[in-house]
């Protein structure tokens, strides 16, 4: 095993996909990275950037992903790395833009980069310093240009071949979040529309009605889903699993899309209480905590407000 320190860790999930954790940034965002190996296409998928190897830990040595990705060796991986020497193309996808998703970004230029369509002004070059929460914090704009695909859009490589993978647009944390389904490996990717044991955040570009839609969305397709995997000779083989940006892997998708939407529905309703209120990026902001500890929420007041004009959603 390499005796460097690393700013991340990967363990494996299932037979081809790994989870990358940036555990320690300096940001405390501990973002979630996922690798899928298409070994047919000799491509590695990667969804999300994460923070760029910006580590409180002065020790740490290897603070390039594509560093990590290419020569770290991974213990879950017989410990070799995951695309040593960079054999393997690189397709990347962004959940959604904000900068704990895409600041390592800049290492794989030249990589196809995908993004949701849903909201091209969103990513606008002249946008996105805002919308990626770069300019708040004070930091520079990784320069990328992402291709911007539709709701249902299924991955290929540039020479053709399948990955597997789908993008489904759901909307709500910001206009560009996007989810990516794997059937064959019956795993949901869900970025930073919800997690479980952390806060989950609107920004002031979010919107928690559209979030409903979206969850309604998720929550039929899971279903459906897992019938059909249910349904298959042979297929009792579990149902489908939701991974998170942020605290959240390897859970029952349909039980945790549930218990979510159940916590917002509460809020909106106003059955649960505020916990604590102050000014965010200009906007003042409400925490709720679930009594459980399951879910919790940031966000700002006026989404709250938004929401409840809207109609409250059946649970
Ligand atoms: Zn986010």
């Amino acid at each position: 095993m390499s005796s460097l320190k690393s700013a991340f860790r990967a363990t494996r999930l299932t037979a081809t996909t790994f989870l990358i954790k940036e555990y320690d940034d300096v940001y405390a965002e501990r973002p979630h990275i996922y690798a899928k190996i298409v070994p047919s296409a000799d491509t590695i998928l990667v969804v999300d950037m994460g923070c760029g190897g910006r580590s409180v830990d002065p020790d740490v040595e290897v603070t390039s992903l594509r560093e990590f990705i290419e020569t770290f060796p991974v213990q879950d991986n017989d410990g070799k790395a995951l695309n040593p020497g960079g054999t393997m193309s690189y397709i990347i996808v962004t959940t959604h833009c904000h900068y704990d998703h895409i600041l390592a970004i800049e290492q794989f230029a030249g990589s196809p980069i995908l993004a949701s369509s849903h909201s091209p002004e969103f990513l606008s070059p002249s946008a996105l310093p805002h919308n990626t929460l770069c300019s708040s914090l004070g930091l520079e704009l990784p320069q990328y240009t992402p291709t911007l695909v539709p709701h249902g859009f299924e991955i290929h490589t540039s020479e053709g071949t399948p990955t597997g993978v789908k993008v489904l647009h759901t909307p709500g944390h910001t206009p560009d979040e996007l989810a990516l389904y794997d059937e064959t490996e019956k795993m949901l990717y869900v970025g930073d529309t919800l997690y479980e044991k952390e806060r989950i955040i609107f920004p002031n570009e979010g919107s928690i009605s559209i979030w409903f839609s979206s969850m309604d969305f998720m929550i039929d397709f899971v279903e459906k889903e897992n019938r059909r995997i249910m349904g298959v000779p042979g297929g009792q083989s579990g149902e489908v699993l939701i991974n998170a940006g942020h605290a959240t892997s390897l859970r029952p998708a349909l039980e945790v899309l549930n218990g979510a939407k159940a916590f917002l529905a509460e809020v909106v309703e106003g059955k649960e209480l505020v916990k604590r209120k102050y000014v965010v990026r200009g906007e003042m902001n409400v925490e709720y905590d679930q009594e459980s500890g399951q879910f919790s929420l940031r966000c700002p007041e006026k989404l709250v407000v938004e929401a409840q004009t809207q109609k409250v959603p059946s649970k």
